[in-house]
């Protein structure tokens, strides 16, 4: 098998952790919501599809940081109860390999490629991107809603 020149980068503890407690504070963008299909409601953290009757916290994340032209907040799920950190971060995850607009991004946070990956699959086009040497990060979004799925960097 083919060494991958990649690494994913899922949603950090500390920002789950702090959507958990928002939500439980009663934050007016942190709702709580549950799970009612198989195939709407991915977790950042674990990069897996919740189940239905799993209840996750729902929240407008900053992809890419404020004060630059490509700035972008959206809202995106954890799960409101612990879950464990993707860790398996030389593969891509296995649930997300459909429906994924890959984007690739500058130092200056620039979007300078993007491009839906369709038969080939994901990984193909990540590495395509990240071996552009302008390429600084790619991100992974859902192609249909947009909302921001996870960051990949070079290895
Ligand atoms: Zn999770």
């Amino acid at each position: 098998m083919k060494t991958s020149i990649f690494r994913i980068v899922p949603l950090s503890t500390e920002i789950a952790e702090a959507a958990r407690r928002a939500a439980e504070a009663g934050a007016s963008d942190h709702a709580v919501v549950t799970a009612d299909s198989a195939g709407g409601y991915p977790c950042r953290h674990c990069l897996r599809w919740a189940q239905p009757g799993e209840r996750m916290v729902l929240f407008p994340f900053a992809a890419i940081a404020p004060d630059r032209p490509y700035s972008e907040s959206g809202p995106i799920f954890v799960h409101a109860e612990q879950c464990e950190r993707y860790a398996i971060t030389h593969e891509f995850p296995s649930e997300f390999r459909k429906n994924r607009v890959i984007r690739a991004y500058n130092s200056q946070h620039e979007i300078i490629a993007a491009e839906v990956a369709n038969g080939e699959g994901p990984e193909p086009v990540i590495e395509r991107f990240l071996q552009k040497p302008e390429t600084a990060f790619v991100h992974v979004r859902s192609a249909s809603h947009g909302c921001y799925t996870m960051e990949v960097e070079r290895l």
